[in-house]
């Protein structure tokens, strides 16, 4: 069954199959004029420009369906490199405190923050939670994000983080996007455990990492090292008993201070750093090792819409890419410092708030976030061999238009694997 789209006006992102950009390679922009791609079984199969009208009648007699997409632009969907979809409740409350001036380390210090969204996903059901993340998935979806990753750690008892990583499973089969998951039971020490902390780390090793790898529940391991979170020793024993176990590492890093989270990921080779508030010349010459080393280096993927909800400073990005580093880019999803489910908007705030020119940015949210995940094979550039997913856009002009008109979807019919979705 051969899917042929045509009449594409541009399409970005015809990167050959496995494309991540680093550095300057971040401004250069691959697009093909007057577009066309064949599709079978999901995955494109051949593509071209400028067919002539001849070509296209081939092309057509050739195919068992087409659809014209009538004259819009093509941009790769969307890949969001991490998430926390799975959430019980909005923190309502802690914006208004946050408003009034107390800080989110203050907040978590009084048992709100993860602590608070975890009392309320530990009393919800995993059919409601399952329902009201799908319905966050179809939002990211109609937004333009066609591959998800959603990370546990709202749990934070062994019961509650397993239903969470069940309810992203249901998710995975439920949805035809591609959609990770990420065990994150080391996001934050439940009070019970405030001065034991080896004592949670244990549940985390003995009592919830067995299951999570018996039901085949996690693609990735994730840590929250930071000050008032877990230590550089911590986290790396964490990091440790997983890799014996072949679960690759994604972890927050340096979101509230220069506590050693970069260095950690790359000495346990994880494939992404994520946040990188505070970095300085240290941890831009460890991401920069991480890309010298064989494991193929650590991706640092900043999450402005963090920086922003929660007014504190950005990834200084500019410094990454002036160092030759690769950068990524994500929503960071979530009820507390992030409740933004649109990779555009972070797109337009990578621009106005990083100074990241909005051809960088674009490749940091599709081939380098596909990166991040090790999906650059599959999915975040439009090329022979890689999966159909993409959208259109009325948008003219699109990597230069979605971020300068920001704060609405430009996202008209979106499409995964060859299928409207
Ligand atoms: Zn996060």
């Amino acid at each position: 069954m051969k899917k042929l789209f045509y009449n594409i006006s541009k399409l970005y992102g015809a990167n050959e199959r496995g494309t991540f950009k680093k550095g300057h390679e971040m401004q250069q922009l691959n697009t093909l004029e007057n577009a066309w791609m064949l599709v079978e079984n999901g995955t494109i199969i051949q593509m071209g420009q400028c067919p002539s009208e001849k070509e296209i009648e081939d092309l057509i007699n050739h195919s068992n369906e087409w659809i014209d997409l009538e004259g819009l632009e093509v941009l790769p969907g969307f890949v969001d490199s991490h998430t926390h979809i799975v959430f019980a409740a909005p923190r309502h409350e802690e914006f208004a405190m946050r408003i009034q001036g107390a800080t989110y380390e203050e907040i978590a210090e009084n048992g709100g923050g993860i602590l608070n969204s975890a009392k309320k996903l530990q009393a919800m059901s995993e059919n409601d939670l399952y329902e009201q993340a799908s319905k966050r998935v179809i939002l990211m979806l109609a937004h333009g994000t066609t591959t998800i990753e959603i990370k546990s750690g709202y749990g934070l008892t062994v019961e509650a983080e397993i239903k969470i990583l069940r309810v992203v499973k249901r998710l995975k089969e439920n949805f035809k996007c591609t959609i990770k998951s990420t065990f994150l039971g080391a996001h934050a020490f439940p009070a019970e455990f405030k001065n034991n902390q080896q004592g949670y780390i244990d549940l985390v090793l003995n009592e919830m990492l067995p299951i999570v790898i018996a039901e085949k529940l996690a693609d990735h391991i994730d840590v929250f090292c930071d000050k008032g979170f877990f230590s550089v020793e911590q986290t790396s024993l964490i990091l440790e008993e997983a890799a014996k176990r072949d679960i690759p590492a994604k972890i927050h890093a340096n979101e509230l201070g220069l506590t050693g989270g970069v260095q950690t990921a790359v000495e346990h080779q994880a494939w992404s750093a994520d946040h990188l508030e505070h970095c300085e010349e240290n941890e831009i010459a460890a991401l920069q090792k991480g890309f010298s080393q064989n494991y193929g280096g650590t991706m640092p993927v900043a999450l402005p819409g963090t920086s922003y909800f929660l007014g504190i400073p950005y990834a200084p990005i500019r410094n990454f890419i002036g160092n030759g580093l690769p950068v990524a880019l994500a929503t960071d999803f979530n009820p507390g410092s992030s409740p933004i489910c649109s990779i555009q908007t972070i797109w337009a705030l990578a621009c106005t708030q990083m100074k990241m020119m909005p051809v960088e940015a674009f490749h940091a949210v599709t081939c380098n976030a596909a990166r991040a995940l090790r999906l650059e094979n599959e999915v975040g550039s439009l090329a022979v061999g890689m999966r159909a997913d993409f959208f259109t856009t009325k948008t003219v002009d699109a990597v230069k238009g979605i971020p300068y008109f920001f704060g609405q979807n430009h996202v008209d019919r979106v499409f995964v694997g060859g299928d409207r979705v």
